[in-house]
């Protein structure tokens, strides 16, 4: 590969001397080349090792955080707060089985896609969840995923082995999850009594509290609290980044 690289553009050169007069075919430079279709976003997600080594990376330093928060709380007053796609569960083939009829996200196909229950466990979220209630927290997972399929939700949650104390839905009319987090520091609704919440864990700038694509332009103190009590999962998939993202 770098040998090619090397010596193509040499190459090129020659054929354009012996060929003086005439123009030389030029190669189109890489950046020019047709996206392959899965598209790049997908291949990343499928088959980089970056991508399974940041996610990794970062349930590992939320884990490693959570043990010194953990440290001067009393066990059962805490919960850490998690999104569920795209950070407990991966919808990567839902995404390769759209790409492959030339489509995306539609509500249709995600409603049969989601009562299918075949998302897949996300790496490390097992391990950092374990990790929450080992340590005494609870886990609330609070997803956008509307009511009609919370059951089949819980079910595939329940089926790759994340163990969670409350999983909250959208319902309708619920955009943002402000609401949905006061539930669980209330204890309204959970069963589990008031709870401080310690830490957020998201895919989406949406899924960590007062942040919006804004965030940029407010400058890097701006993401002070990631690292801390706020975790991102990488998802070049979909996002409020997207331009035409509701
Ligand atoms: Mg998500």
């Amino acid at each position: 590969m770098i040998l090619t690289r090397l010596f193509l553009p040499l190459t090129l050169v020659a054929l354009s001397l012996a060929c003086a007069g005439t123009p030389a075919p030029v190669a189109a430079p890489e950046s020019q080349r047709a996206e392959p279709s899965p598209g790049y976003e997908i291949l990343w997600v499928r088959d980089a090792a970056e991508y399974e080594a940041a996610v990794v990376q970062t349930y590992r330093l939320a884990g490693e955080r959570l043990e010194e928060a953990a440290r001067d709380r009393e066990a059962g007053t805490w919960a850490v707060i998690l999104d569920a796609d795209e950070t407990v569960i991966s919808n990567l083939e839902y995404s390769i089985r759209r790409a492959a009829v030339g489509a995306r996200w539609s509500p249709e196909s995600w409603l049969e896609w989601a009562l299918a229950k075949e998302a897949t466990a996300m790496p490390g979220a097992r391990e950092f969840i374990d990790g929450v209630h080992r340590l005494g927290g609870r886990v609330a997972i609070v997803t956008n995923r509307s009511e009609e399929v919370c059951a089949a939700t819980r079910e595939n949650l329940e089926a790759v082995g994340i163990r969670f104390d409350h999983l909250r839905c959208r319902r309708e009319g619920e955009k943002r999850k402000d609401s949905r987090w006061r539930e669980v520091s209330s204890g309204e609704g959970t069963g589990l009594g008031p709870l401080e919440i310690v830490m957020w864990l998201g895919d989406n700038i949406h899924d960590f509290p007062g942040f919006d694509q804004d965030a940029r332009d407010r400058g890097g103190a701006a993401f002070d609290g990631f690292g801390d009590r706020y975790f991102v999962l990488p998802n070049p998939l979909y996002g409020s980044w997207e331009p035409d993202w509701d």
